[in-house]
């Protein structure tokens, strides 16, 4: 008999009703302890209708309830532990409750709720944590302000933090303190933030707009303060950033910031009191990559501008997640966007996009970004929500152009502020307000899926006539396509027509909303080059048989460094398609032979080559703008295109490509790399990072990497500690990470282990040594993962190592899809953790999201072994809603 959630347990949106009452302040006491937390609340409800009131209550023991004074008998509410509810009746329409709890921290391994991580007590309360702590109406829409007392021994805990505005602090005896916090601002339970523990900080300030002095504080572990100066920096550049831009400023006189080692996510945007696992705070080049400095400044951006979009503003219930998600991703893309290049940037956050969110929208869980349904919230975090929900802004965005779009957004922040509200809300206040019809933009938050359309142009010689046309499939979405035309040479055509329309900014688009397109130039002396949908202006799918010609002319003359970038990657993707589809066509393995016997392909293949060659010996691209262009899709875009996981094909015709690309100038290339490390040493003297010096790095790695698949392996492990950078922990790791390709399964060993040797005292950077060797494609990898994992050093409590080591292994898809035992062994970890850690275990389901892709028999002995793990354990709600969806598959 199956235990697993039914039915029965699913929350739909339509079921959502207004809440009959108000809270109108909570009072919380902490009374911290060796083995226990007491938790004290007082609470003033006001009822708008004299009907029951539920609240939500997990793993908590009831230790006492009154109202008004009186302490309630068992009879004078329900407990149902089945549901986690108290449900009360109350007589009177004004009343104070409260509730005495006791909660065990010490045991808590979910991360949820008030836990324990290192010798510090930290809470967790997105999306439902807070019912971990205290009985309480846990939704979104029941706003309140917080005074927070939290008393505790003054040597295990000397530092006591919570939202808001520290009002009181005293002693009261027997070693211990009591400190108290006052949050002016409303706000709901899951934005509530706890920290008691002994830590080191540094300490900085802000002057805001308007003036108002500003207290910045980052606490962490002692001796780690150095660590933490790249993220004061980037939190005081995110604070000017949103005056300047949003006119949005900070509203109380302080913001502090918590690094700790055990976090499900990344960080979380507690009013106030941001916490944050401690990879997304701690930034030394020695211990740090030059991607770890970049994501830093993102998310502590990120997490501050959910202060306005997230906190003033909120959700009305966890369906609207991507009302704060999509549009605060959105914003720190544009804050990442202003303080690198704007054209790689978005070439960064599309590359996220396509890997992440256009699989998990092609697989079985894939979800509307304002879903309908769900059994458990927290399975609502997804690339969907954030960064499908970041496109829809854009997209709005794009429509209206930059400075109508910031009116609307000033609208948004007027009309809404300190409410409650929904994705509708927003669509309407940014597009109808600004008289855009949004009924059919709406679809965009309704239907899951990546929609596609189908691209078809010709040119008429004789007439000189230009056609265009563009058919939807499926659904019909609204769809801002952006556009230019160039001719042969490169020169931009000026081209009006009706059927285009101009932005605000200037900015020429086709405003698709129908099912058929058609645009028609006439009188042009020749084919016009278009580059189509400009800077990737909607997340959408293009199908079209382009012409080559035509992508080689925009990949050396576009100026938007997007579309550049694309069409260098759509000719790799083609000419890797017409591979494939010969090799499979004549069941010919041999590739060089094949290509060989096809002159046009050669052609292309050499053209393409002499292509890449250009763009690394131009002077006039940036490092930063060239490391992204010789970045070519990974095997998960490949993926997209090519419709079947076929590892070992696709495996030998990527070396084949990039062989080709490299192998006859790879002399010149190795020179050039020479070049690129002198001038890296040369920077190196300059001290704090910086990310033209990071795209110098970039550059020399992602060549270095296309050298790798002329498989001149000793050439290249001699050249390699040629390009040897000290002291640079990005360079260190990706040496590593080279050596651990370049070398043999034997020499793999020692390398790993003197690496660990000279690590073992740094869990961030061992949890970096843990993804080389869990990415690496190899066919030793599966036993270096199980070695690791079976090791006394591996924390399966920790989600950072479980994330670096397991769902690592799990995204490495030709070495995981290569043998059946790797996914037993996969299974076995995730029903490990889930037993303690529901939401880190179903987040490690996303590795199946591609078997869709997979051979029929593989299909199938994959799916009946998902279906009978499901059968046979109890899973949590969470894990369960996302796996079960894998108990059958289809084509
Ligand atoms: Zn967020």
């Amino acid at each position: 008999m199956t235990t697993n959630p039914n039915s029965s347990q699913k929350v739909f949106l339509k079921d959502y009703q207004t809440p009959h009452f108000e809270i109108k302040s909570t009072e919380l006491i902490f009374d911290i302890w060796e083995d226990k937390v007491i938790v004290t609340q007082k609470s003033r409800y006001r009822l708008f209708e004299l009907k029951p009131i539920y609240l939500n209550g997990s793993n908590l023991s009831l230790l006492s309830i009154s109202q008004n004074n009186h302490l309630l008998s068992p009879n004078e509410f329900t407990l149902d532990t089945e549901k986690e509810l108290l449900v009360l009746s109350p007589m009177e329409m004004e009343f104070e409750l409260l509730i005495k709890t006791e909660i065990d921290p010490y045991k808590n391994k979910s991360l949820e709720g008030l836990y324990q991580s290192n010798k510090y007590l930290v809470t967790q309360c997105e999306a439902q944590g807070f019912r971990r702590i205290t009985y309480f109406p846990d939704r979104p829409d029941i706003m309140t302000s917080f005074l927070v007392t939290i008393e505790a021994d003054k040597t295990i805990f000397p530092v006591l933090l919570s939202n808001g505005d520290k009002v009181n602090k005293e002693e009261i005896g027997s070693n211990r303190h009591r400190v108290t916090w006052q949050d002016p601002w409303k706000k709901p339970c899951y934005l509530f933030a706890l920290f008691a523990g002994d830590v080191g900080n540094i300490k900085d300030c802000f002057t805001t707009m308007n003036g108002k002095m500003v207290s910045l504080e980052i606490y962490c572990d002692h001796g780690k303060e150095p660590r933490c100066h790249h993220a004061m920096e980037s939190l005081k550049k995110a604070m000017r950033w949103d005056e300047q831009v949003f006119l949005r400023e900070y509203d109380l006189s302080q913001y502090l910031i918590v690094a700790i080692d055990d976090f499900n996510a990344g960080a979380m945007e507690n009013k106030g009191l941001n916490i944050f696992n401690s990879r997304l705070i701690f930034a030394d080049p020695k211990t740090a990559t030059d991607m770890d400095f970049f994501n830093i400044e993102s998310v502590v951006a990120h997490e501050y501008f959910h202060n306005w979009t997230g906190n003033r503003i909120t959700l009305r219930d966890w369906f609207q997640l991507s009302l704060k998600e999509g549009l605060t991703v959105f914003r720190d893309q544009e804050f990442s966007a202003d303080m690198t290049e704007k054209g790689v940037q978005r070439i960064k956050d599309v590359d996220t996009l396509k890997e992440k969110q256009f699989p998990e929208d092609a697989g079985p869980n894939a979800h509307p970004v304002r879903p309908e349904s769900c059994y458990s919230v927290d399975n609502f975090f997804t690339s969907t929500i954030y960064e499908k929900g970041a496109e829809i802004i854009r997209m709005m965005r794009n429509l209206l152009g930059k400075n109508q779009f910031q009116i609307a957004m000033n609208n948004y922040f007027r009309k809404f502020d300190g409410q409650a509200i929904t994705t509708d809300d927003f669509r309407k206040v940014i597009l109808e307000d600004s008289g855009i019809n949004s009924e059919i933009f709406q679809r965009w938050y309704e239907t899951p899926g990546t929609p596609e359309i189908i691209v078809k142009e010709n040119y008429n010689e004789t007439t000189k006539n230009y056609t265009l046309s563009i058919e939807q499939k499926n659904n019909i979405f609204h769809i801002p396509i952006f556009i230019d035309f160039f001719d042969k040479t490169g020169n931009k055509l000026s081209i009006l027509n009706k059927n285009i329309q101009i932005n605000s900014d200037g900015e020429k688009f086709i405003d698709l909303k129908e099912a058929l397109f058609f645009l028609q130039l006439n009188d042009l002396a020749s084919k016009p080059v278009i580059s189509f949908l400009r800077n990737f202006s909607s997340p959408i799918k293009v199908t079209w048989e382009r012409n080559l010609d035509d992508l080689f002319i925009l990949a050396n003359h576009d100026d938007d460094t997007f579309n550049r970038r694309e069409s260098l990657s759509t000719i790799y993707i083609q000419l890797f398609s017409r591979i494939y589809k010969k090799a499979k066509k004549d069941s010919l393995t041999n590739l060089i032979e094949l290509v060989h016997a096809d002159q046009d392909l050669l052609f292309q293949l050499k053209t393409f080559s002499e292509l890449v060659f250009s763009c690394i010996k131009n002077q006039n691209l940036s490092a930063i703008v060239k490391s992204k262009l010789l970045l070519f899709p990974n095997p998960q875009i490949i993926l997209q295109n090519v419709k079947a996981l076929e590892s070992d094909l696709f495996q030998k015709i990527e070396c084949f490509l990039k062989k080709h690309i490299v192998e006859s100038r790879f002399q010149e290339i190795k020179s050039y790399l020479l070049m690129v490390k002198n001038e890296i040493s040369i920077l190196e003297s300059a001290p704090a990072y910086d990310f033209k010096m990071a795209a110098q790095r970039e550059l020399l790695n992602s060549l270095f990497e296309l050298l790798c698949f002329t498989d001149k392996n000793e050439d290249l492990l001699t050249l390699l500690s040629e390009l040897k950078i000290e002291h640079n922990f990005n360079q260190e790791i990706n040496y590593f990470k080279f050596r651990m390709r370049l070398l043999s399964d034997t020499k793999k060993i020692s390398e790993m282990n003197s690496f660990l040797k000279k690590w073992e005292h740094e869990p961030l950077v061992i949890q970096k040594w843990m993804q080389v060797i869990a990415d690496t494609n190899a066919e030793s990898t599966f036993e270096l993962v199980q070695k690791i994992y079976h090791s006394e050093g591996f924390n399966i409590q920790n989600p950072n190592q479980v994330y670096s080591l397991i769902r690592t292994f799990g995204q490495n898809i030709y070495v995981f899809y290569s043998k059946e035992s790797h996914w037993d062994f996969y299974l076995e970890v995730i029903k490990r953790i889930d037993l303690f850690n529901p939401q880190v275990a179903a987040r490690l389901v996303s590795a199946f999201q591609i078997s869709n892709l997979l051979s029929k028999e593989v299909k199938t002995i994959l799916s009946a072994k998902i279906s009978l793990f499901v059968k046979d354990n109890k899973l949590s709600k969470n894990t369960y809603e996302l796996l079960s969806k894998y108990e059958v598959l289809f084509d």
